[in-house]
């Protein structure tokens, strides 16, 4: 359906690697600043808690992430790194700026309406997995994408979780699930609904380097074929390093952008 294969976005469809050679041949510092925007945040500010507990987490945050860019979020713990992956895949509204997805400004959209552009343009992946663990497997991916719209949703969970090798546990039950198969049924149902924008906050911090490893060619899998921006929060250097570049917090604020390649 329309919804599920959403092709709306700026720009779509180019070529993607010819834009980004074309730019590092001109020396460009932010390749991201010539791609139409798939996150755009300005002048974000957000405290959170309650009075002597209030915390000022995010100071006046402005990024451009590029429509099929792989972003790597890195930065000491507590520096905001989550909260800022949470503003930019609208789970969390900021005090002040603005937030664009996609070319959608969050801030005009209900918590109704917010919730179905997420469900339908935005992935979202967790360090622990976040699955209902009353569900199989299958129900897992193909619930959300049930609440989308999708007609065959059973059938298009039953293809992402093959996609992820995992097409022999569809009946299993989170519980009867190792992490790294957890965390494959939780990149299937990002996935499923072919987001324009997948965002993982540190995905493979709880799983061993081998099983990790199998995580992140799984992320990076989605990146390159469908060109799904890519926004990753993580602790690991290798992981940094596979992106097209880093943005560094410090303290709720962004210190630098780097260029990696
Ligand atoms: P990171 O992901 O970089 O470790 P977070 O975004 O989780 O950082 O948190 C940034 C800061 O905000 C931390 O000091 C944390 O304690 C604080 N914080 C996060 N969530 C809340 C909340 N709901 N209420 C109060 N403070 C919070
Ligand atoms: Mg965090």
């Amino acid at each position: 359906m329309a919804s599920q294969r959403w092709t709306g976005r700026p720009g779509f469809p180019y070529d993607r690697s010819r834009i980004l050679v074309g730019l590092k041949k001109d020396r460009m510092n932010d390749t991201s600043m010539a791609l139409p925007a798939a996150i755009r945040l300005s002048g974000v500010n957000l405290s959170l808690g309650h009075d002597a507990a209030r915390v000022h987490i995010l100071k006046n945050i402005d990024l451009h992430i590029g429509t099929g860019e792989a972003v790597g979020l890195i930065g000491p713990s507590g520096s905001g790194k989550s909260t800022l992956l949470m503003v930019a895949a609208g789970l969390e509204r900021p005090d002040t700026g603005q937030v664009h997805v996609a070319g959608q400004d969050l801030g005009k959209l209900d918590e109704d309406a917010l919730a179905r552009f997420r469900g339908r343009h935005v992935g979202i992946v967790f360090q622990s997995f976040h699955l209902i663990p009353t569900m199989t497997a299958l129900e897992n991916v193909a619930v959300p994408l049930e609440l989308a719209g999708a007609a065959d949703a059973f059938d298009r969970a039953a293809q992402e979780l093959a996609a992820v090798g995992l097409g022999a546990r569809v009946s299993h039950y989170p519980a009867q699930l190792s992490g790294g198969e957890q965390q494959r049924v939780a990149l299937a149902r990002a996935l499923a609904p072919h987001p324009a924008i997948l965002v993982a906050d540190e995905p493979t911090g709880n799983l061993d380097e081998a099983t990790g490893r199998e995580i992140v060619e799984l992320l990076f899998a989605g990146h390159e074929k469908r060109g799904t921006t890519l926004v990753l929060v993580t602790h690991d250097p290798s992981l940094a390093k596979r992106c097209d570049r880093t943005v560094r917090l410090r303290s709720g604020h962004i210190e630098r952008a780097e260029q990696d390649a």
